[in-house]
């Protein structure tokens, strides 16, 4: 057996004040017709990043609405994450491919996986690329095989794309975040297009007072008297947190009294990261106005949640991002947001309208000045983002967008 996720029970109709009756009323609707459906969710980890995030909200919904869900997650080991790490790498784009004997490893995994799957199930959701190959070995055990992509393969490395193309090709759908994630090769399998969610009701994203967000802060050493620029993602190049530093240098430059905070979270076992995190610390050469913090100082889903709320511009300026779910998080509170004009960011924010969308580090900057000087401009870009996540990026749409799938499937 594979190991089983526990997640806590959530309500659906504890969303209704945020999302709104009818949307409540349509996933209830779309739930009745499918009443009692198995459902299982395998992804290759419940620990950190956008995967975990999502299903600890959406399977507790799910089983919520009736649906019979489960998540399990895959066995693996070193051997096995080190081959996933590089192929999750080269889908995105990084030249660096697998050897034979990288290959040899994840076809080992998924064997030794796929024999441990119960039967029986409805519908099986492979999440990202590990446990791609399951599906093939063992498509008896369930009616229908869904893979969910969560990464960008817009740019991939061809090689690794075209050993996982012919694996996604024989499920009974594929779900992408983006249109442009679509791979080649995938003509006759049935895709759908559906961004993913954030949680309103998590600890992360829940409401949080100015007060209780500025004691939060304070704690960690920001004035909160003064204005603050902050990005949250974790260290790595494509998250551009240098950029940031030198978008914070042009704006000190003319309203000294900013800090900036860059909160960022680290994996002990990733030694690249400590290494750009380093690196990013000495960029940051000492200044007593730039906070840099990681999880190792104890900032966890509240403190982001106080970062976040509390900041004066949000910032994600990535130079490449498949979806950004901080994008949709930094909205949420309602904040005046900036963001590079990449990957899923465009999708969340209308450049002028919901955020500004930037493309160097002085077009950031200059945002930014624009919004500390006229906080009405904050104001509104902020209300009309958080309303714009509301419509669009809220975990009851995505569940509405499960069901349809199901819907078709049943
Ligand atoms: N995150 C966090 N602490 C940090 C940095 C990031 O909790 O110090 C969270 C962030 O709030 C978001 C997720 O990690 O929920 C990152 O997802 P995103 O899609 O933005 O980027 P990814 O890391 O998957 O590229």
């Amino acid at each position: 057996m594979l190991q089983p996720v526990l997640v806590g029970h959530k309500s659906l109709t504890d969303y209704t004040h945020l999302v709104g009756k009818p949307l409540i009323e349509e996933v209830r609707q779309l739930a009745g017709e499918l009443e009692g459906l198995r459902v299982l969710h395998l992804s290759a980890t419940a620990f950190g990043g956008g995967v975990a995030e999502i299903l600890y909200t959406l399977v507790p919904l799910m089983r919520d609405v009736g649906i019979e869900t489960e998540w399990q997650v895959m066995l693996g080991r070193e051997e096995f994450y080190n081959a996933t790490k590089i192929l999750h790498n080269a889908l995105q784009g990084n030249p660096e491919g697998l050897s034979p004997e990288q290959w040899q490893i994840f076809a080992k995994y998924n064997e030794m996986n796929a024999k441990e799957i119960e039967g029986g199930w409805d519908v099986i959701i492979v999440h990202d690329p590990q446990p791609a190959a399951i599906h093939q070995l063992v498509p008896e055990k369930a009616r229908t095989w869904i893979w969910r992509c969560h990464i960008d393969l817009s740019t991939p490395n061809p090689a690794a794309i075209e050993r996982l193309v012919p694996f996604v090709r024989s499920y009974d759908g594929a779900v992408f975040h983006l249109e442009q994630y679509v791979p080649e090769g995938l003509d006759g399998t049935p895709i759908h297009i559906v961004p993913p969610a954030i949680d309103p009701l998590s600890p992360k994203n829940m409401a949080f007072s100015p007060e209780d967000a500025a004691y939060v802060c304070d704690q960690f050493g920001i004035d909160v008297d003064r204005p603050m620029l902050c990005q949250v993602s974790r260290f790595d190049p494509w998250k551009d947190p240098m950029g940031v530093i030198d978008a914070y240098h042009q704006v000190a430059e003319q309203m000294p009294a900013t800090q900036l905070a860059l909160v960022g979270s680290m994996a002990t076992d990733d030694p690249e990261g400590w290494e750009f995190f380093n690196q990013t610390m000495a960029y940051a050469d000492g200044n007593p106005d730039i906070h840099i913090f990681n999880n190792l100082n104890n900032v966890g889903a509240i403190e982001v949640n106080a970062f976040q709320s509390q900041a004066d511009v949000m910032i994600q300026k990535s130079t490449r991002e498949g979806f950004g779910l901080t994008v949709s998080e930094a909205l949420w509170k309602a904040r005046p947001f900036i963001g590079g004009d990449v990957g899923g960011i465009p999708l969340q924010v209308e450049d002028g309208e919901t955020g500004y969308l930037v493309s160097s580090a002085s077009e950031c900057a200059e945002r930014s000045v624009a919004i500390l000087e006229d906080p009405d401009l904050g104001k509104r870009l902020g209300r009309a983002g958080k309303e714009h996540v509301r419509q669009r990026f809220l975990t009851p749409r995505l569940l509405r967008d499960w069901l349809k799938i199901f819907g078709a499937k049943a």
